[in-house]
């Protein structure tokens, strides 16, 4: 079902990625029938990174004890390090329950307390009240509620006749006169290129943690909706914090999910001390990630930490306390990934675990309703993003656990309602001829023969996140960052004579990745620029040189913008509505 136009397909809206941002989004334009609408996903949707998501989704439906929408607002907010827009953070909070509900409706199978109602379980951060205790307000469905999401919302796009373009990956946006008017697409079976017009474009591409070499993100976590925005002079917002996710493992990329801590985990060091009593008395291993990362990170560098080979590379989780019965009821894939990819059974030895670059709070600066910022003032119409390629901002310089999947779900509902609006006052949407041919001459420039002496793009791509693991990781300094930045830079030049060895068109995976690299070295600049500016320290983002927050400078939002001669930085104030920047303890 398309509006037809002989150049290309057109549709009402397409949204571009098949996560849990993308898909509620595609489901909501439908839902209001907004006219046809089109997934473009380089995966199929189920593969999305979504599906990775154990813990859940934050929520104060105060089902086991009593909670409100104004303290998951405060921590929130307090957890962001007071960074996050207070009207975003107030929106997301206070539609949390709904989003819930309407899933269920829709069919997700949470867990239930006896009852019936939805069960719901501790995590980092968030509290009974400004600095109390921890509350239980993520809502979940065993260790699978990223899964769930995936398979609940794909079944209703279907449902609703949403048209799905699998393995198909986005290479260009269409933007005239600062308005969106489609996408161009690779088909990774056939190397064609597909012109997408549409009348409003959704964003939903997810994070970009592959700019690190030790992460916990999928494959596909490249950043191309935050690269195809970048280079289309859209600036990225609040590039520098990117979180570090505390409960990696060694040598794996798997995460032991924070919901171990949340039923009642142990962290202890290489004196087996349980150090985060020293860090974060109140909340202990409960506490907001960048306080754990950091904790972790001092306790190594202190000499404090373990290894395994005469190394002093971890500490270590214990879960050898809690009823086995339970741990394998409740978090049945966490024991199964122990032993499978670690060889340890969870109740009986304790898990080696160090910080891992997990989350970016920084993207494609949008508001409420998904539109995308031009700049400091105004919008690209017809442009939308959700998910964690967006920054609302509602979770500042640091997220708590739970509360992404609740992001990807608010604002993608958001983003599909405002779209479809949208696109009821606009004309049908047509391709033009010429189109596809910036993309194409990318793709051309990539697989063009003849030349030698190049580095393979592989290898381009190991250096690039070799530096951003060492220079920009937990804790930064501004030599660091400047000798990051020219690497890039470096890097950045070498990729633009880059070259694809296999010239084939059917899956051609090293051309596709090729391109992903590009997008990767765009976002890898835009975070180390936006670090070296930002002289303090603030939730995720630690200088050893500038140890203090600075509320008096630094509490903005950071821009970071491609311009011909290079990088520009600029700034967007922060919404404060409810919580003036207040001390951070926990
Ligand atoms: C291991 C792990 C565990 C996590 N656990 C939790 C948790 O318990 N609770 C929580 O709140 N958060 C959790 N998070 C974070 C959360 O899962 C993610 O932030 C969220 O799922 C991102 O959703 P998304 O829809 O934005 O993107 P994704 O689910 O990553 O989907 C991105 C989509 O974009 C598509 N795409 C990308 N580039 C292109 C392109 N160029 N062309 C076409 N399609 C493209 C992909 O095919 C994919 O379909 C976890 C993250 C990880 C890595």
């Amino acid at each position: 079902m398309t509006e037809g136009t002989e150049r290309g397909r057109a549709f009402a809206a397409v949204v571009v990625g098949g996560g849990g941002a993308g898909l509620f989004a595609a489901m909501e334009l439908a839902r209001a029938d907004a006219g046809p609408v089109a997934i473009v996903s380089k995966l199929h949707p189920i593969r999305s990174h979504t599906g990775a998501a154990m813990g859940g989704i934050a929520a104060a439906l105060g089902n086991t004890a009593p909670d409100s929408c104004e303290w998951h607002m405060f921590d929130t907010v307090k957890g962001g390090a007071y960074l996050a827009d207070q009207d975003a953070a107030e929106v997301m909070c206070k539609e949390a329950p709904d989003v819930v509900i309407d899933l269920e409706h829709l069919g997700l199978p949470f867990d239930r307390l006896p009852d019936g109602r939805i069960a719901q379980r501790q995590y980092g951060g968030h509290t009974a009240g400004f600095g109390a205790a921890p509350v239980p307000r993520s809502c979940y469905a065993a260790d699978r509620t990223g899964h769930m999401i995936l398979h609940t919302l794909y079944q209703q796009c279907l449902r609703h006749d949403v048209e799905f373009f699998d393995e198909f990956q986005v290479v260009d946006l269409l933007i005239d006169d600062g308005r969106c008017r489609g996408v161009v697409a690779v088909e990774l079976r056939t190397a064609d290129l597909h012109v997408f017009a549409a009348r409003a474009v959704v964003l939903a591409t997810g994070g970009y943690g592959r700019i690190y070499d030790l992460t916990t993100n999928a494959v596909a976590a490249t950043g191309d909706g935050p690269g195809l925005a970048f280079r289309a002079g859209i600036p990225l917002q609040d590039m520098e914090f990117f979180q570090f996710h505390p409960t990696g493992v060694p040598g794996q990329g798997i995460l032991i999910s924070e919901a171990a801590r949340g039923m009642g985990g142990h962290l202890r060091n290489g004196r087996g001390e349980r150090f985060m009593e020293r860090y974060a008395p109140t909340l202990r291993e409960l506490a907001p990630r960048d306080v754990v990362a950091r904790a972790i990170h001092a306790e190594i560098a202190a000499g404090r930490g373990m290894g395994g080979d005469g190394g002093d590379d971890h500490v270590e989780l214990h879960l050898t306390h809690l009823d086995p019965d339970e741990l394998r009821r409740k978090l049945p894939d966490l024991v199964d990934h122990a032993r499978t990819y670690l060889g340890i059974d969870a109740s009986a030895r304790p898990i080696p675990v160090l910080p891992r670059a997990h989350y970016a709070m920084g993207g494609i600066p949008t508001d409420v309703d998904g539109r995308v910022r031009a700049g400091t003032a105004g919008f690209v119409d017809g442009l939308y993003a959700a998910g964690e390629c967006a920054c609302v901002s509602v979770h500042g310089a640091n997220r708590l656990g739970t509360n992404s999947l609740l992001d990807i779900l608010v604002f993608g509902r958001r983003a599909g309602r405002h779209a479809a609006g949208y696109v009821a006052g606009c004309p049908a949407a047509v391709s033009r001829p010429g189109d596809a041919l910036r993309a194409g001459a990318a793709l051309n420039r990539l697989l063009r023969r003849g030349r030698t002496g190049a580095r393979p793009p592989v290898a381009i791509r190991r250096d690039m996140q070799r530096w951003m693991g060492r220079h920009a990781g937990v804790s930064r300094n501004a030599g660091d960052l400047a000798a990051l930045g020219d690497k890039l830079a470096g890097l950045a030049e070498e990729y633009a004579d880059a070259v694809v060895h296999d010239r084939g068109k059917v899956f051609n995976q090293e051309l596709l990745e090729t391109t992903e690299l590009g997008n990767m070295l765009d976002v890898a600049r835009a975070v180390a620029r936006a670090a070296a500016a930002r002289t303090e320290s603030r939730g995720s983002h630690f200088r050893s040189d500038h140890p203090e927050t600075d509320d008096e400078r630094w509490l903005r939002h950071t821009l970071v913008a491609k311009r011909p001669d290079g990088l520009e930085v600029d700034h967007l104030p922060v919404s404060v509505t409810r919580f003036p920047a207040g001390e951070r303890t926990f």
